[in-house]
């Protein structure tokens, strides 16, 4: 048997690799938007997992898939195909641009398949001359170490050696520095249809559909990162949606799965080709059990009721948000789209996203940063009206704490 271990916070700092600085509590159990840690203390959850939980914490119809599932098949290896990832395959194509789709097991590993198909594409289609990635600064795409070189902050790709080449990053939201760059040469260019870890930065209307055109006149291929935006986040099914621009390759991750994890690259029959037998592969993508709680999650999401769900959501965070600042002006102003929305705080305020984030923690809420001066919320897309109230009710508690 197992040697008695006190499991407690304390013990992160023994025996994890110390990349992470988790908060104190330790969270056992949760239910839709509120969450319990091993004191049985409660917290309201704006988090959502980082935009992942998109349906809250144990929703039955996630619940269901995973334990029928459990007790049919759970893997093979893509030596077969399964009957969910096909199921889940044909409900993307259905709710988006694409013809086909790639199963992987998050979103770095879905932007790793976009970016290998983007340069075997140029490579077979127009030689290995086109190889050039353009991406944004603060963009950010994973920690692989292809994805993490084209997302837009040195500071996490620097330090482990040599670097995959050929990648430019220009700033986000700035045509004309990418007219000026762009060339016969770029092979593809890789953006979020709305920066989510760089700050919640929404694309100007000009600037996203300028840089389908520019991809369009350089034979370059356009990439959306959706892995924070998609599966209902922003109102739509995927962002691009509401943008009225298609890319031609699209990751998406995150909420896929509403917790399992699962990512998936989707693109074109015409792409698609290129990637032959052989040339990419995963050994779990498009796992059984992931593929059925996914699809679980799509067919719940894609729900009418439930997208515009998100849009009233939001209204009432936005609503919450201006009633506390109104008390305690600390934000400057609420950017973003749906339920992924960031809360910049005021020039006084600037780098104390942080504790901002503590302080709610400490009154029972869940929020996130995006970056040093962002208070960041991603909640759950069916998140309750009550919970909402009483999570701004924290929130306003936390704030007047560090105000004065
Ligand atoms: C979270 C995120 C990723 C990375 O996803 P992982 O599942 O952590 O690999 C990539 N791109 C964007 C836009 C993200 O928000």
């Amino acid at each position: 048997m197992a040697k008695e271990h006190n499991v407690d916070r304390q013990l992160f700092d023994e025996v994890m690799v110390p990349c992470y600085a988790p908060m104190q509590m330790i969270p056992v159990k949760g239910k839709g938007s509120r969450v319990w840690d091993q004191d049985d203390r409660e917290y309201v959850d704006f988090a959502g997992g980082i935009a992942v939980s998109c349906l809250g914490h144990c929703h039955p119809v996630m619940v269901n898939a995973l334990k029928e599932q459990a007790d049919k098949l759970w893997h093979l290896s893509n030596v077969m195909t399964n009957e969910p990832a096909l199921r889940l395959a044909k409900l993307l194509t259905e709710h988006s641009f694409a013809e086909k789709v790639f199963f992987a097991n998050s979103g770095a590993e879905a932007n790793e398949a976009a970016l290998k198909l983007a340069r075997r594409y140029a490579a077979d289609k127009f030689g290995p001359e086109k190889s050039e990635i353009i991406s944004f600064k603060q963009g950010f795409h994973g920690r692989t170490f292809f994805t993490v070189t084209v997302g837009g902050q040195a500071a996490y790709s620097d330090g482990f050696g040599p670097k995959p080449g050929d990648v430019t990053h220009l700033p986000y939201n700035d045509l004309e520095a990418l007219a000026s760059h762009i060339s016969d040469r770029t092979c593809a260019v890789m953006m979020e249809p709305l920066q989510g870890e760089g700050g919640i930065v929404s694309p100007t209307p000009e600037f996203i559909q300028g840089v389908r055109e520019l991809c369009d006149k350089h034979n370059a291929l356009l990439v959306f990162d959706e892995v924070q935006t998609g599966n209902g986040r922003t109102g739509d099914f995927y962002a691009y949606q509401g943008l009225g621009v298609t890319p031609d390759i699209l990751s998406t991750a995150k909420s896929l799965g509403g917790g399992f994890p699962i990512g998936a690259m989707l693109t074109t029959t015409e792409l698609a080709q290129h990637m032959k037998v052989g040339t990419h592969g995963s050994t779990y993508g498009g796992n059984p059990l992931a593929c059925a709680v996914a699809e679980a999650v799509v067919s719940e999401v894609t729900k009418p009721e439930v997208m515009a769900g998100v849009k009233q959501r939001e209204q009432w965070f936005r609503d919450g948000l201006a009633v506390i600042n109104a008390k305690y002006p600390i934000f400057a102003e609420v950017r973003g789209k749906g339920l992924l929305l960031g809360a910049a705080l005021t020039e006084e305020w600037q780098g104390r996203a942080r504790d901002v984030l503590l302080a709610a923690g400490e009154e029972g809420l869940m929020i996130l940063v995006a970056g040093a001066n962002v208070v960041r919320f991603t909640p759950s897309l069916v998140i309750d009206k009550a919970d909402i109230d009483e999570g701004m009710a924290r929130l306003e508690r936390a704030i007047a704490k560090i105000y004065k």
